[in-house]
């Protein structure tokens, strides 16, 4: 990018100091190249009109050609007005209404002139009417390059109510346009141009912007879009090559008795995928370049098995390992079950948590510092500065996405040289968004359930079904069977979701009272202690049924319990019911998934309430879940830092296009790894200055 698109909004003509600070705070929008790259997010055709009788709250922006007949201002509250203005072409009557800037709006708007009305229909009143319109008199716009479609760019009642609506935006677009487009610089090598047919970076802005046919807008998404990934991709396969050059690993060269003497001891045989991906790990430990391999697998696949095996070939070349796990149920759950499988193996592992007590925590400081204890596991009290190790060789973090870099990157640097590292996740990650994310990552998947698993059944049931849902319930009690129920809790409605949580479990306790039955309660306001004697009671069998919340037990395992009830199932995303369903399914027994609704839901929830009944593929999930949400909800997930910022792909749609131009990445680098080539020097360039303007993804350990 050139210095010209550097330049502070606040100097094109039309902005400002004070609009440019609305820019900043509303959209991030900075500079001039800020604002080249805002893109239309939909385009419309402004030579369609609808007719008023046509209108109804489900159009997207419409357009409306008529005149204004009479206004009314209604007053209401203490001192707010609003102003409404009834529009007509002829067909019926609508309504605009205005609750904003009225005088300005008063002085403008006249009846009997003939406008052009631009708005997003909505319900207000019990009425279908567009609040807060653009109104325009018909005559062209002299201000703005003309099109065929018109963008339409993202937008805010503050926005708005700062002279930053559409029309504004296409005026600011268009001095933009005219006094950059002869200034910028092609970014992508003449050969891929050519060989790839794409149009040059100055048409594509252009008809971004300003479409001159839908075919233009076609070819310059493409070529942006085409772009975006290409450098992600270039980037992050570079930075592999870098390292795989670069980072010097521990060699583990024997497997050695820990090792052996754990594997003949399990009571099962591991599945084929779990010893595919134990080969794989063992190749990388001994290649010696360091490790750094994403572990994907379905809940209840055996990742934590698989990676204290790996422990254990650490601890047979004399390393210590570690897993750090997201919450503290989580890491006394892989505490107990790996102590489980060590029993007298001679293999000494620690539990460290923010409730450690100050003296055992002393005491696991200095047994990590004089080796003598192997593994160590934990929350994210691990990576404490106060945690010495003396050799640590192997770090595994679960559920990855609940960290963030910054803490991984701490991890890795407890030692000079770093730990190979594998990172667990059990949520299904899409493979275009894992290639995005990690694309710098070896990934190793498990894809197979350890056998005698029966398929969960997965059953939707509204709220005026209980009854026959209790009785279910009390039916799989009598079996001898455990229950979870478990019900939302969202930040945004925190206190309303505890008071679900509790009334909901006043309701099972009546439903099923003690003594013939047991209640157990976890939820994140209780004490570390009291979740751990409620945890225990329920893993002993002694309660039947545990209440919780969503966030509480992900992870936990529980082979005896085979129903989990999803209560207000609707208000939870597809890849998080699955992750939830996971919880049973464990043991021999057949497991069930009750989804609890209300009776009313909309199309959508709908839709994700048949696809868990339909499947229990994870991966299909996760892609469903992409295509109905977009990628949003997954990447909000993943901590920010790691939030890929994309102005135009989406990774929902654009999956094919990310493998393709990461097949075009790849060859190149191949060819010529530093890009040295003359031919490449624009994608040097250009690399050097991503790097610059984006972080972190590349820092994921
Ligand atoms: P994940 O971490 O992938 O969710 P876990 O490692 O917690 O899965 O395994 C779930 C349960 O399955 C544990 O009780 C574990 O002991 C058991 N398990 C793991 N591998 C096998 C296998 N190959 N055969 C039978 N059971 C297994
Ligand atoms: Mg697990």
């Amino acid at each position: 990018m050139n210095e010209h698109l550097r330049n502070d909004i606040k100097y094109l003509p039309g902005v400002g100091s004070r609009r440019a600070e609305i820019l900043y705070r509303e959209l991030g929008v900075a500079t001039y190249g800020d604002l080249l790259y805002t893109f239309p997010f939909r385009y419309i055709d402004r030579t369609k009109f609808y007719t008023v009788n046509e209108v109804n709250p489900d159009l997207p922006y419409i357009q409306l050609r008529g005149t204004i007949i009479r206004f009314q201002e209604i007053a209401y509250g203490q001192r707010q007005k609003r102003y409404i203005a009834y529009f007509t072409d002829g067909t019926g009557v609508i309504e605009l209404v205005f609750f904003k800037g009225l005088k300005w709006i008063q002085e403008r708007l006249k009846t009997g002139t003939e406008y052009i009305v631009f708005g997003k229909p909505a319900l207000y009143n019990n009425k279908v009417n567009l609040v807060h319109p653009e109104v325009d008199e018909p005559k062209a716009d002299t201000h703005t390059l003309q099109s065929a479609l018109q963008g339409v760019y993202r937008s805010s009642e503050m926005l708005q109510n700062n002279g930053l609506g559409q029309r504004a935006f296409l005026r600011l677009q268009t001095h933009l346009l005219n006094a950059s487009l002869s200034q910028i610089e092609e970014t992508l090598p003449a050969h891929l141009l050519h060989r790839y047919s794409l149009m040059p970076l100055r048409e594509a802005l252009y008809n971004i912007h300003f479409p001159q046919s839908a075919e233009r807008l076609q070819q310059a998404q493409y070529r942006l879009k085409f772009e975006e990934l290409f450098y992600i991709q270039l980037d992050l396969l570079r930075q592999r090559n870098d390292r795989k050059e670069a980072a010097r690993g521990f060699v583990f060269t024997s497997v050695g008795e820990h090792f052996n003497a754990c594997y003949r001891r399990l009571p099962f045989e591991l599945t084929g995928a779990q010893k595919r991906v134990i080969k794989e790990i063992r190749y990388d430990m001994g290649s010696g370049r360091q490790m750094n391999r994403l572990l994907q697998g379905d809940v209840g696949s055996g990742k934590t098995l698989v990676a204290l095996l790996c422990m254990l070939i650490a601890a047979d070349n004399g390393y210590q390992s570690c897993i750090m796990a997201p919450t503290e149920i989580l890491a006394r759950q892989h505490f107990d079950s790996i102590r489980a499988f060590l029993h007298d193996s001679g293999i000494r592992a620690g539990l460290l948590t923010g409730s450690t007590k100050k003296k055992d925590r002393r005491a696991l400081h200095e047994e990590l510092a004089d080796g003598s204890l192997h593994i160590l596991i934990g929350t994210h009290a691990l990576i404490e500065d106060a945690v010495q190790f003396r050799n640590l060789g192997f770090a595994v973090i679960d559920e990855q996405h609940r960290f963030g870099v910054e803490q991984r990157a701490r991890l890795w640097s407890k030692n000079e040289q770093p730990p190979h590292v594998l990172v667990m996740t059990a949520t299904p990650i899409p493979r275009t968004l894992a290639m995005t994310i990690y694309g710098d990552l070896d990934v190793s998947v498990i894809d197979e359930l350890p056998p005698g698993r029966r398929p969960i059944k997965t059953l939707h049931f509204n709220d005026s079904q209980r009854l026959r849902v209790y009785g279910f319930m009390s039916e799989q009690i009598r079996a001898g069977r455990q229950i979870y129920v478990v019900y939302p809790l969202i930040k945004e409605s925190e206190k309303m979701d505890y008071k679900n949580l509790e009334e909901g479990y006043e309701m099972i306790a009546d439903a099923f009272p003690p003594p013939e039955y047991d209640t157990a309660i976890v939820h994140g306001k209780m004490t570390a202690d009291d979740k751990h004697f409620y945890m225990q009671r329920f893993i002993r069998g002694q309660a039947q049924i545990m209440v919780a919340t969503s966030v509480i037990e992900v992870g936990v395992n529980v082979p005896n319990a085979t129903v989990m009830v999803i209560e207000s199932a609707e208000r939870f995303g597809l890849s998080q019911l699955h992750q939830l369903r996971g919880r049973v399914g464990r043991g021999a027994e057949q497991s069930f998934c009750i989804l609890m609704t209300g009776y009313k839901l909309s199309a959508e929830a709908r839709k994700r309430m048949e696809l868990m009944v339909t499947t229990n593929n994870g991966f299909e999930i996760a892609d469903a879940d992409l295509s109905l949400r977009g990628p949003g909800d997954l990447e909000g997930t993943m901590q920010s830092g790691q939030v890929f910022d994309l102005r135009i792909a989406d990774l929902g749609r654009d999956g094919q296009l990310l493998e393709y131009v990461r097949h075009i990445a790849d060859a190149i680098l191949a060819a010529d790894p530093a890009l040295a080539q003359p031919q490449n020097t624009t994608l040097r360039i250009q690399l050097n200055q991503l790097k610059n303007q984006t972080k972190n993804y590349k820092d994921i350990s």
